[in-house]
Order: structure tokens, then C-alpha cells, then sequence
């Protein structure tokens, strides 16, 4: 077994482990719907994109990094990576609860009603995305990617550890760490537990910036958001905080339409599906079933936004101009496709994508006059 499959049964072997103490020593029942749609919500996609994270560090150290903390002792750069990746996590998470369209990825964590082990892996599937801009810097100051993974992992062990049920109390911890009772706290739905307890494994961050709150046995620590709980289905609590937030930023945007995206602009983006098309069946046979299905997945859902846009939906013309720009990211960078004929049409999805932002853009001015 690989690395990721290792970590991926030690959290299951951890959370069966917790579910047996619950139900069978302590006779709590298990809500299984929402255990499983917080593991469903955390795995697979959430590990694609960690995995991009990861890569992502990597290239900026070899291209863009300063070289300053891999020049010190190594024992060093073992201890600024431990505490400086706490110190980023703790402004990476106040700032997810500050910022609207942050908060819309990071909500997904909070709608978890239960405290228990599946609660620490349930995330946004976006969340290392969001994250990145805050653990960047430490690339550019020079640490090593080797040391940036470790102790990445060590403290998003100890975040999955918080979230168990089991262990209430943590003694003198519970004042020097981030601990299962001090992270329940940052859960809470009591107007006294709200927006405390950012850290991720070090206490002393909430103390030093003022967000410190400890738990209090007279206080309710029911969990969760007042909206409830809106799905069990990861597919969509993933995606329905976002128009959400985003709505709240500009509200004018329920008043966008498209309805003048001229027809000669969806028969432009209609032919460049349809030449992708054409390569994507040029493929069958010469490469592997899962880039097949890649390219198949990205058609259909390019066929999807063409449709939005030609019934005049907004989302239509935004899931666009997002797949005009991923989807030849994803075939240079990860298939390394890079025929000619490709470059082309990729170049021609550009300038569809920049027409479609200056329609945006023209579109919202109309509606601000
Ligand atoms: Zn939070």
C-alpha cells in the first residue's frame, strides 16, 4: 500500500474504533447519514485536490522560492515548518470564517450536527484549494517540500484527533493545545462560541490574537449552523453555500441575465466542443480507459454549460468560461497533451473565455446604470 491508502485506513480503522465505544460501551446511537455523507465529503475528491496542493508547493519552491529557511540547520527548518504551517492554519481558518467566499467553502465543515472522528474529515472538496494562497509563503521562504508534507500531516492528524467523541477533558492540555473539548468549542452553535478557538494544534495563536474561549460545562455545546443541515448528499452541500455567498457579495448578480449572448458567440463555443469532440474519439483505443473518461466527463459537462448559456443562465455562461480555462490546464499540465491542433483550439477556448468575461463585465454595468 501507497502512503495516501496507509493514512486512509488508519482513519477508518480510528473512526470504526470510536463508532464500536460509542455504540456498544456507551449505548449512543450512530447517525450513520451523516457520518457517511462527512466521509464521502472528505475522501476522494478532497485527496485530488490535496494532491494538486502538494504539487503546487512543490513547483513554486523550484521556481519561485527564496531559499532562505532550507540555508539553516535542518533541525530548524523542522521546527519553523511545525510551527509557522500552525501559525498559517490559524489566519488560513479565521479568515475562512471572515471572508464570504471563503466562509462558503468552509461552511461545509461546520454543518456536521455530531462531534465525532468523521466530522475531522469532513471538508469542502475546495478546501486545499482555498487554503493554498495561506501555506504558499512558505514555499517562497524555502521550505522543503518533504518537511512541508510531514508536518502538514502531523498537524492534520491532530485535527482529525479533536474531533473524537470519546476523550472530553485533556487536563493541562486543554491550556496549552488545541484539544477534542477547546475544538468543540470553535463547533458551537452558542453566541459564546462563536468565531473562538481557530487553532489547529497550538492554543497560544487563539490567545495571542484574542479569540481564545474555553469550554464551559454550563454552556450548551450543541454543534452545527443555525441553517441546519441542508443534504446529505456531498455533491450538493459542496456547491450550494457557494451562489449562496457569492450572492451576498454582489447582490445585483440575482439580477443578471444573459439573455443578449449573441448566437453567433454559442455557435463559436458549440464548434470548439464539438472539435474536442472529434479528439476525444480520436483517442478510443491509443491511450488509457481513465484519460478517456476524463475527456468524456469534461464533454459532458462542456455540453451542460453550452446548454445553461443557450436557455440564457447565467451559471451556464460561468461554468464556461471555468471549463475554457481548466480544461486545457488539466490537458497540458497533467496528460501533457500538446498537439498542435490542441494548442489551437485551446488558444480559441481562451478567447472565448475573455469574451465571455467582457459579456459578464458589460452585462453588470448594465444592470448597475
Ligand atoms: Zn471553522
Amino acid at each position: 500500500m501507497n502512503e495516501f491508502a496507509w493514512a486512509y485506513t488508519f482513519m477508518l480503522t480510528m473512526i470504526l474504533l470510536e463508532v464500536g465505544i460509542l455504540k456498544y460501551v456507551q449505548g449512543r446511537d450512530i447517525r450513520w447519514r451523516e457520518a457517511i455523507s462527512n466521509l464521502n465529503s472528505g475522501h476522494l475528491v478532497m485527496l485530488m485536490f490535496r494532491g494538486l496542493e502538494i504539487y503546487a508547493f512543490g513547483l513554486l519552491f523550484t521556481y519561485c522560492s527564496l531559499h532562505w529557511v532550507d540555508q539553516w540547520p535542518v533541525i530548524w527548518q523542522w521546527i519553523f515548518g511545525f510551527i509557522a504551517w500552525d501559525f498559517c492554519f490559524y489566519w488560513m481558518h479565521r479568515l475562512h470564517h471572515k471572508i464570504p467566499v471563503l466562509w462558503a467553502v468552509h461552511y461545509v465543515h461546520h454543518q456536521g450536527e455530531e462531534f465525532n472522528l468523521t466530522l475531522g474529515v469532513r471538508n469542502s472538496w475546495y478546501s486545499s484549494l482555498t487554503n493554498f494562497p495561506f501555506i504558499a509563503w512558505l514555499a517562497i521562504v524555502g521550505l522543503p517540500l518533504e518537511i512541508f508534507i510531514v508536518v502538514s500531516s502531523i498537524h492534520y492528524t491532530v485535527q482529525f484527533y479533536n474531533h473524537n467523541a470519546i476523550v472530553k477533558k485533556s487536563g493541562i492540555l486543554d491550556r496549552l493545545l488545541i484539544t477534542p473539548a477547546n475544538h468543540r468549542v470553535h463547533h458551537g452553535l452558542d453566541s459564546r462560541y462563536v468565531n473562538k478557538n481557530f487553532g489547529g494544534t497550538f492554543l497560544w495563536w487563539d490567545k495571542l490574537f484574542g479569540s481564545f474561549q474555553a469550554h464551559e460545562a454550563h454552556i450548551d455545546d450543541r454543534i452545527g449552523l443555525k441553517s441546519g443541515m441542508p443534504s446529505y448528499n456531498p455533491l450538493l452541500f459542496n456547491h450550494r453555500p457557494l451562489p449562496v455567498f457569492v450572492t451576498r457579495i454582489f447582490p445585483g448578480i440575482k439580477s443578471w441575465r444573459t439573455t443578449d449572448l449573441p448566437e453567433n458567440f454559442i455557435g463559436f463555443c458549440g464548434i470548439l466542443l464539438f472539435v474536442i469532440s472529434i479528439y476525444y474519439v480520436n483517442l478510443q483505443g491509443s491511450t488509457t480507459s481513465l484519460i478517456q473518461w476524463s475527456f468524456f466527463s469534461w464533454v459532458l459537462l462542456a455540453t451542460f454549460f453550452i446548454g445553461g448559456m443557450s436557455d440564457k443562465k447565467l451559471w451556464g455562461l460561468v461554468g464556461w468560461i471555468a471549463f475554457c480555462v481548466l480544461f486545457p490546464t488539466y490537458s497540458l499540465v497533467f496528460l501533457h497533451h500538446s498537439q498542435w491542433q490542441l494548442l489551437i483550439c485551446f488558444s480559441l477556448l481562451m478567447v472565448s473565455a475573455l469574451k465571455g468575461i467582457a459579456h459578464l463585465l458589460q452585462n453588470r454595468q448594465r444592470h448597475e446604470c
